[in-house]
């Protein structure tokens, strides 16, 4: 089975090479006060800076997936106002999360699918601002330059950025954001079970403002403990160990960067020639690593069924969209050989369904 599904997916090809190795090397039982355990954080931290471009003023912190973070981030910056930038399914629930927690001071900025976000006309200035680099539930992305612009606006603001289904194959524009966050099923190529958030100083400084309570998880003790290439639980060491190998055996963003442009491109024109339509109508602001198609439920249900049986795994749609699109995802980890298998499976089947 070739998985184009978005998550978890496609599995970086050299992973049984890792697993045996990890086996081989005790990974499996190693300790996480060890010295061995902190180089190889220190080794994800320089590759972060040296493949992708992550400035070393940014940590990193290990979490069990980018959902935790949405509530990581919802309780700990709770004292302050967090406005939503989105315009699909993650956007929305991470809202609701804060919104539950915090109703007085959680605002929504939504915007259509096909619409891009517009710079917020005022904010206070210690607004915590949230925003999805791509959505992946509906195939949108942000205009580029538009994190910048941000930025640039609400200097004072904490901005977070979901980068869930883009860190590691796209390239991020760091410094417009304080706090960026990914799992690794998807663009990393790896297993589900971890996610990894990039945080500045600035930010972590926000919270230092405030008497929080300093329980054991708190952010701001993860991020002390992450300093010293440590965690304040036992963490997901097998899948640290991985992401290591991963990012020592990646090429560098810029590569990984041109290959997603030059692949999506690709694949937006075949999707026309066929006459299958994304879901997003305006072509700039469709996701490179996360394509919504959509068509009537029935086809759909047709082109998921018959791909399975071919042993091609599309990605479900989403939220609303869960019966009138399919996603496919183009990630790094999937080969030319395998794209082609599934454009020359939608060629068939487009013939077959005569769409
Ligand atoms: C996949 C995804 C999530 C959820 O990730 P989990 O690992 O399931 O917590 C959140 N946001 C976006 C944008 C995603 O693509």
């Amino acid at each position: 089975m070739i998985n184009f599904s978005t998550g978890p997916s496609r599995v970086h090809d050299k992973l049984s090479r890792y697993f045996s190795d990890a086996l081989r090397l005790d990974i499996t039982g190693l300790n996480h006060r060890s010295t061995h355990f902190k180089e190889i954080v220190r080794s994800i931290k320089q590759t972060l800076s040296e493949k992708l471009g992550c400035p070393p003023t940014y940590t990193p912190i290990f979490l069990s997936s980018s959902t935790e973070f949405w509530y990581v981030l919802s309780r700990d910056y709770a004292a302050f106002p967090s406005y939503h930038a989105y315009n699909g399914a993650f956007g929305e629930r991470w809202y609701q999360y804060r919104h539950t927690m915090c109703p007085n001071d959680t605002f929504k900025l939504d915007f259509g699918h096909s619409e891009a976000p517009q710079t917020p006309a005022y904010l206070p200035p210690e607004a915590f601002l949230a925003f999805v680099h791509n959505e992946t539930s509906n195939g949108t992305t942000l205009p580029s330059g538009f994190m910048e612009e941000v930025r640039q606006k609400y200097p004072e603001s904490i901005i977070a950025v979901d980068a869930s289904s883009c860190m590691g194959g796209e390239k991020l524009a760091w410094e417009a954001a304080d706090i960026w966050f990914s799992s690794v099923q998807k663009c990393f190529g790896l297993p589900a079970g971890m996610g990894i958030m990039l945080v500045n100083e600035r930010s972590m400084a926000r919270l230092q403002q405030m008497t929080l309570p300093r329980y054991h998880n708190s952010l701001l003790n993860l991020y002390e403990m992450a300093l010293q290439d440590q965690t304040t639980f036992t963490p997901n060491v097998l899948n640290i160990y991985f992401l290591m190998r991963v990012l020592n055996d990646s090429p560098s963003i810029e590569v990984l960067d041109l290959q997603t442009r030059q692949r999506a491109d690709r694949w937006y024109q075949f999707l026309e020639e066929l006459g299958l339509n994304p879901l997003c109508r305006t072509a700039s602001l469709r996701s490179r690593t996360a394509l919504a198609i959509q068509e009537s439920p029935k086809t759909i249900r047709k082109i998921k069924q018959t791909a399975l049986e071919s042993g091609l795994q599309l990605g479900e749609g989403y939220g609303v969209h869960k019966t009138d699109t399919f996603r496919i995802a183009n990630f790094p980890a999937h080969s030319e050989v395998e794209i082609q298998i599934l454009k020359d499976f939608l060629k068939e089947t487009r013939k077959l369904l005569s769409l």
